[in-house]
């Protein structure tokens, strides 16, 4: 396993379950921490327990739902199903390191993968021998380079595919249980309690906007500035790039690619973890049976919900007049933002959103 974030610790978890020996190596020392939303949905929470792991008490914050809050307005609804939890990427990373541990995962810290070999890859330097090499190494991997898998890119990120995102960790008790979207004219923030005293507030925002800091733009939004206002920086902000990214094939030969490194949605969507979890518990299944054109079709359907909730969520914030009329409709009609959001997690049928699609649209022409 190259890569010991969440999606390459799930997946050594998913292959041990399979009674298979996996070795992990990452270059960084853990616990990993990473900017990030920090919001688990709770399709991410089942897929975890369907891996045998449970978040303890504490070291997470359950929210209930999403609110989203643009030009004065307010949407939310409830999830229909299970719980989602905010938690710090650290505490995240420790809980499955110590699950990974416990199922006999040999764990190689400090340990840069730095190309593959025909018996394996090599790890700093040295040959570990493996059946299959998987490449958990994030959105700019080494491994899908390697695997001549980049060649494969449905969907090469364009600049217009990247964006910038940044996080900070703020001393404050959360002022609510759902997580918040707040949209601004060039950027949307998200705010996750991550615990009793503490929320992640995550920006994410256009290439053309690169020097959009979290200070400059909490401008644009005076009512999180306020709730804000007296609340310590609990953390350094630090930035990531999101990138959308679609690979023809995720396999080759015996290198296989999950989480970000196969691909992935923009950070809008608080859908990268749960992406990842999913497909871990999937390649665990398939590497078991050796079958993994099984996993390649299955990833695709993993990536379809997330992908299309991506471009509506980018749509609304690339056209503000668009999203003053969606977000009216959504103030005005509750039931149908509890409809976008079953599908955001995957819940009810391809009809429920057809329909509850049908109906936005006729509200949005009256609007
Ligand atoms: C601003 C922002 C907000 C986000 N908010 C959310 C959110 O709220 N909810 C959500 O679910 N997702 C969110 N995401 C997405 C989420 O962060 C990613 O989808 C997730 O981190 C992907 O996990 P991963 O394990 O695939 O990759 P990573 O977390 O990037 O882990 C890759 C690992 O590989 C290691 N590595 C790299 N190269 C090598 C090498 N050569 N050898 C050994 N090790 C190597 C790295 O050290 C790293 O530990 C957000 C992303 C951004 C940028």
């Amino acid at each position: 396993m190259v890569g010991g974030g969440p999606a390459g610790l799930a997946t050594a978890i998913a292959a041990r379950r399979h009674g298979l020996s996996v070795v992990l190596a990452d270059g960084a020392v853990p616990p990993i921490d990473k900017p990030c939303g920090e919001g688990l949905m709770p399709d991410g929470v089942e897929a975890l327990r369907d891996l045998g792991v449970t978040i303890p008490e504490g070291e997470a914050y359950p929210f209930r739902g999403i609110r989203f809050v643009s030009d004065g307005k307010r949407a939310e609804a409830e999830f229909p199903r299970g719980s989602a939890y905010g938690i710090r990427r650290t505490h995240l990373h420790r809980v499955l390191l110590d699950h990974a541990a416990a199922c006999g995962v040999r764990l190689l810290w400090q340990a840069a993968v730095t190309a593959l070999h025909p018996e394996g890859a090599l790890v700093t330097g040295e040959l570990v021998r493996a059946r299959w090499v998987v490449g958990a190494d994030g959105a700019s991997s080494r491994v899908r380079g390697w695997a001549k898998l980049d060649q494969h890119e449905l969907d090469a990120p364009r600049k217009k595919n990247r964006r910038f995102g940044f996080r900070r960790h703020y001393r404050v008790a959360p002022w609510t249980d759902f997580m918040e979207l707040h949209w601004g004219r060039h950027c949307q923030i998200y705010v996750t309690p991550v615990s009793r005293e503490e929320v992640c507030l995550a920006l994410v925002s256009s290439s053309s906007k690169l020097r959009l800091r979290i200070d400059d733009a909490l401008g644009e939004f005076p009512e999180l500035s306020e709730r804000l206002k007296d609340a310590e920086p609990a953390s350094s902000e630090r930035g990531a790039i999101t990138v959308t990214r679609k690979l023809r094939r995720v396999y080759r030969g015996r290198t296989v690619l999950v989480g970000d490194a196969s691909g992935g949605v923009d950070a809008i969507t608080g859908e990268g973890i749960c992406l990842g979890f999913r497909q871990a518990v999937l390649l665990g299944d398939c590497l078991a049976s050796g079958d993994l054109a099984r996993y390649q079709k299955g990833h695709r359907t993993l990536l379809r919900r997330p992908t299309l909730m991506a471009r509506m969520m980018l749509f609304m914030a690339e056209h503000s007049h668009l999203r003053q009329r969606t977000m009216q409709v959504f103030q005005s009609s509750p039931q149908s933002f509890a409809g976008m959001l079953a599908m955001h997690v995957g819940e009810g049928s391809t009809r429920d959103h057809i329909s509850n699609g049908i109906a936005v649209g006729w509200e949005l022409l009256k609007a």
